[in-house]
Parts: structure tokens; C-alpha cells; sequence
């Protein structure tokens, strides 16, 4: 049986009894240099929406800003504050993807933001802002392009491109679009998309147009426009699903063993005892739940490791606990205190949100409060 490879980086115990959760910022700044090279010249932004996918905005922001990350994209009016305090420094750009819907233009202007107009409505109001107060502050428009979600509709593009004084107003930095199936390269809406996106966006006259996500960057060259705004890739979230991923591994998640014991008899494990011992066994029980973002679908249905060697996860997920099976480990490998690798080199964040059923986003943004988190890497060292 193979012992467990540890990671020198890391301390081997850790105090609370609930789980740690690793994040390496070394990794996050090699993935924005994947994705900028893979740009061939072309920008490359960075979505860090959500608090940088669950993984801590505070820490990413700094790291790909460093990497030469000029623009930055997150959902809200509130996010894009937040980041603003993080780099107070004007050449970096902050796009507001949900723009005026939460937010006035003054609060853009004070904080330096950059909206995202998604609608007619919205436009009128960024000028009317403008006019009355004698300034031409940049903004964006996105034009959907068949996401149906946000976005100027198709007679409002129409509409508006035909209105050369309203776009003369305009201080646009860039036309966006947004790829509904940019991780399925097979799928004939990318280029439908694309082909729609490539005709119109000129007709805004801005200075850039942007339409790729981290898969749309795999697409190819004819879906990189001006300028790029990968999120998932960044933290370590497969944009290729089909193939071997370009990217590295960001996060590793371990849990920490609370307790180990023996099942002598046929036996059940957890609520609803959906798992039955049927031979002798033996149980370790993890301080991580439900809670902490592990999914309770993961019951019965998932593969943690201690060391290189797999360990089912058994039983029904709890609120602060999971129960995995440990009985053909040897004992001096998993004792009260000892690590589990719930996300790890033989379990990635896309393996996991396979077991659960879900994509890597949704296990990243719902990492919960509890772990003890340890940033590695990520000190100002370059390439
Ligand atoms: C979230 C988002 C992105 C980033 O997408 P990823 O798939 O995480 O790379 C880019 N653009 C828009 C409009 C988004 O909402």
C-alpha cells in the first residue's frame, strides 16, 4: 500500500476540528499565464465574480494584477467597491457585469467603475447621467447574442446601431457577449454566437469587443476578439471537459479525522442507514458536512484519499460530518488527527462535482466559512 505523499508546503496537523481548504495562488497566476499565452497577443481579463469563485477576491485580485491583469470583471456594484480598495490604482479596470440594475451612475463614477449597460433603459440613463453632469465616464453595452439572461435584445441592437447620435455620446470601452455552450466545442450555437457577435459588434464603435469565456478561449482564434474574460480556468476548473485539462489543480480541501472505529457486526452507517457493513470493517469519521459546502449529494457517492489510496465516502452526508470506509488502511495511517483529501491530486474539484452531480463552480463558490484557509505562493515572486 503506498503512504500517504504529503505536501512539504504544508504543516501535517492543523488545530480545529473542522476542515482546511488549501488554495495555490502560484497556481491561479500560472493559469492566467496559460490563458493570456493562449490569447497569442490578444487581452486577457479576469472574471473574479463571487468572491473569485469562493476562493477569496482579497487574495486573487492582487495575484493576476501582478500577472499583468488589467481588466477585471464581477457581477455587482458592491464586488466592484470591494476590488476597487484592492487596486486602487486607475489602470486596472473594473467591469460591473450587471451594471446599472444595482446601482446609480454616480456610485460608478465615485468608485471608478466601469458599467455594463444591458438594456435601452439603462443606456439613456448612463447618458442622461452624463449630460447633466458634463462628463463622459466609459462604459460597456452587451449585446446578447442567445444567452437570453442579459444584454441589449436583438431590436434593441438593431435599434440602437442605427442611431449614430446616441452612440456618439457613448464613451464605450467595449461590446461584450456571453457563449452559452462554450464547453461543449462540438455545439453549432458557438458559432451561431459568434457569427451574430463578429457581424454586429462593430457597429457600436468601441474601442474593444470581448466574447470569450475560459472554454471560448479553447474555441479558437476567431473567439478572441479584443480581449478575453476567463473565471473558471483560473481556479483550476477544466475548460476543455472532454480532454486533459490545460490547467492546474488550485485548491486542495482536506478533512481532518475526528474519530476511527471498528464494525464487528453487521452494521449501518448515518441517517437513514443507507449504508450497511456486512463484514468486519472499520469507519473513520471527518469533521466536514453539508455545512462547509460539501453537497449532501455526495452521500454514498464519493472518493476521498488518504495518501495516494482511495477511501469511499459512506453513509449520508451530515451537517458537520461525513464517514468514510478505512478498512483496507493500515491503522498508523489514518488516526484521530490525520488528513483526507476530499479535493486533491487523485480527486480534483471537477471529479468531485462529478460525484455530486453539479460543475466545478458551484463546489468552488459554495466552500464554506468553516475551513481553515491557507494561502500558498502568491508573494509578489514572478517568472
Ligand atoms: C462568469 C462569466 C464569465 C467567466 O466565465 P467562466 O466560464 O468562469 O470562464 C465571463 N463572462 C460573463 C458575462 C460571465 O458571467
Amino acid at each position: 500500500m503506498n503512504s500517504p505523499a504529503p505536501d512539504t508546503r504544508l504543516p501535517e496537523t492543523w488545530a480545529q476540528g473542522s476542515g482546511r481548504l488549501l488554495i495555490d495562488l502560484d497556481a491561479v497566476a500560472s493559469n492566467y499565464r496559460i490563458l493570456r499565452d493562449k490569447m497569442a497577443g490578444k487581452a486577457c481579463g479576469a472574471c473574479v465574480k463571487a468572491d473569485g469563485y469562493g476562493l477569496g477576491m482579497d487574495k486573487i485580485a492582487p495575484v493576476l494584477a501582478r500577472e499583468g491583469c488589467v481588466d477585471f470583471f464581477v457581477s455587482f456594484l458592491e464586488g466592484g467597491i470591494r476590488l476597487r480598495a484592492m487596486l486602487p490604482d486607475a489602470r486596472h479596470k473594473i467591469h460591473i457585469l450587471t451594471g446599472l440594475a444595482g446601482g446609480k451612475p454616480a456610485d460608478f463614477i465615485e468608485h471608478g467603475l466601469v458599467p455594463v449597460l444591458n438594456c435601452r433603459k439603462t443606456i439613456d440613463d448612463w447618458l442622461e447621467y452624463g449630460a447633466n453632469t458634463n462628463t463622459s465616464a466609459p462604459a460597456n453595452i452587451h449585446m446578447d447574442t442567445g444567452m437570453l439572461r442579459l444584454g441589449l435584445t436583438p431590436s434593441e441592437i438593431t435599434a440602437i446601431t442605427t442611431e449614430p447620435d446616441v452612440l456618439k455620446r457613448l464613451n464605450l470601452d467595449m461590446i461584450i457577449s456571453h457563449l452559452a455552450c462554450a464547453d461543449e466545442a462540438d455545439n453549432p450555437k458557438n458559432r451561431e454566437q459568434r457569427d451574430w457577435f463578429a457581424k454586429v459588434y462593430a457597429s457600436f464603435g468601441a474601442s474593444r469587443a470581448s466574447l470569450a469565456n475560459s472554454s471560448g478561449i479553447f474555441l479558437g482564434p476567431d473567439y478572441h476578439f479584443d480581449m478575453a474574460r476567463p473565471g473558471a480556468a483560473l481556479y483550476g476548473i477544466n475548460p476543455t471537459p472532454n480532454a486533459p485539462s490545460p490547467v492546474r489543480q488550485v485548491v486542495r480541501l482536506q478533512g481532518k479525522i475526528l474519530q476511527v472505529r471498528s464494525v464487528d457486526s453487521p452494521q449501518t452507517v448515518g441517517y437513514g442507514a443507507t449504508y450497511r457493513f456486512s463484514e468486519p470493517g472499520r469507519i473513520a469519521t471527518l469533521g466536514v458536512g453539508y455545512a462547509d459546502g460539501f453537497l449532501r449529494s455526495l452521500s454514498d457517492n464519493a472518493t476521498a484519499f488518504i495518501g495516494d489510496t482511495p477511501v469511499p465516502i459512506i453513509g449520508r452526508v451530515s451537517m458537520d460530518m461525513i464517514a468514510i470506509d478505512i478498512s483496507h488502511i493500515e491503522d498508523h495511517l489514518c488516526t484521530p488527527g490525520k488528513a483526507v483529501d476530499l479535493i486533491g491530486p487523485h480527486n480534483d474539484v471537477d471529479a468531485l462535482a462529478h460525484e455530486a452531480g453539479t460543475i466545478g463552480y458551484e463546489i468552488l463558490t459554495s466552500l464554506g466559512g468553516r475551513y481553515q484557509r491557507t494561502y500558498l505562493g502568491g508573494n509578489g515572486s514572478k517568472r
